[in-house]
């Protein structure tokens, strides 16, 4: 019987996956933006390429056609080494994410934490069924570099949509940004602009394989709709004086 492989080969990317990040003056530069409370979210979109660019270095470094067994990634391998490792970089890239985004809130004058997303498992799963496919692993090795990037930078947008999704619901007008950056193409470009939560394309969150256009939220920009009210509503203290009206419906009802 042919020697487990992953264990060893585990060790090896957590331990150089662990060191680079710690070393990353571009993810130093990001937490210190965050603890200066100057943090937004084209910080976390760097700090999220960033992670996704070193797991996909440290993954295509070490995991290479000599070491797998046949030259080929059996799906229990693809599994046991792409689920936990892109795992930690949806729990690194998401609490990042959430702290910013919690610190954003205090801005803006809104007393409620960040909301996080669900990890999406889907995307993991996809990824590990593609390269564990059958293919000559030289063929298709390319799966581990680049949609690891893409993957870590969905996190952002699926934190983002979080947000903007309950600060909607808690009667806030949020407004959602998107940018090009570098040499976009034509639907890139398209997706470019300022829009209101209710307006925004439904493609917003989207990106192709190595676009790097950044999307935005600044939960203080939604108070500009609301420039006549000058007091920024708070969905809580609404919630309460709901509660309260109820209670007292119920007392009148007795
Ligand atoms: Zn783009």
């Amino acid at each position: 019987m042919d020697k487990d492989i992953v264990p060893a080969l585990l060790e090896t990317i957590e331990k150089d996956f662990d060191q680079r990040t710690f070393n990353s003056p571009k993810l130093k530069k990001s937490l210190i933006a965050l603890k200066n409370k100057k943090a937004t979210y084209l910080d976390v979109n760097d700090f999220a390429v960033e992670v996704g660019e070193i797991l996909a270095d440290v993954l295509s470094t070490n995991v290479t056609a000599e070491v797998l067994p046949d030259e080929k990634m059996y799906f229990n391998i693809a599994e046991r080494v792409l689920d936990p490792t892109m795992k930690k970089n949806y729990e690194l890239i998401s609490n990042f994410a959430v702290d910013v985004q919690t610190e954003l809130n205090h801005a803006a004058g809104l007393r409620i934490k960040g909301q996080s997303p669900l990890v999406n498992q889907d995307r993991i799963d996809g990824i590990v069924n593609r390269v564990s496919s059958g293919e000559e692993f030289e063929k298709i090795k390319w799966i581990i570099d680049e949609p690891i990037i893409n993957f870590s930078q969905s996190i952002v947008d699926d934190v983002i949509k979080a947000n903007v999704d309950f600060h909607a619901k808690a009667g806030l007008q949020p407004k959602i940004v998107r940018r090009v950056v570098g040499r976009a193409c034509d639907w890139c470009r398209s997706l470019e602009g300022s829009y209101d939560y209710r307006e925004a394309p439904d493609d917003i969150y989207r990106r192709h394989e190595r676009c790097r256009c950044t999307v935005d939220y600044k939960p203080g920009d939604g108070r500009k709709q609301n420039v006549w009210s000058k007091v920024w509503r708070d969905p809580k203290k609404e919630e309460k004086i709901a509660q309260r009206k109820k209670m007292n419906l119920k007392k009148g009802v007795k």
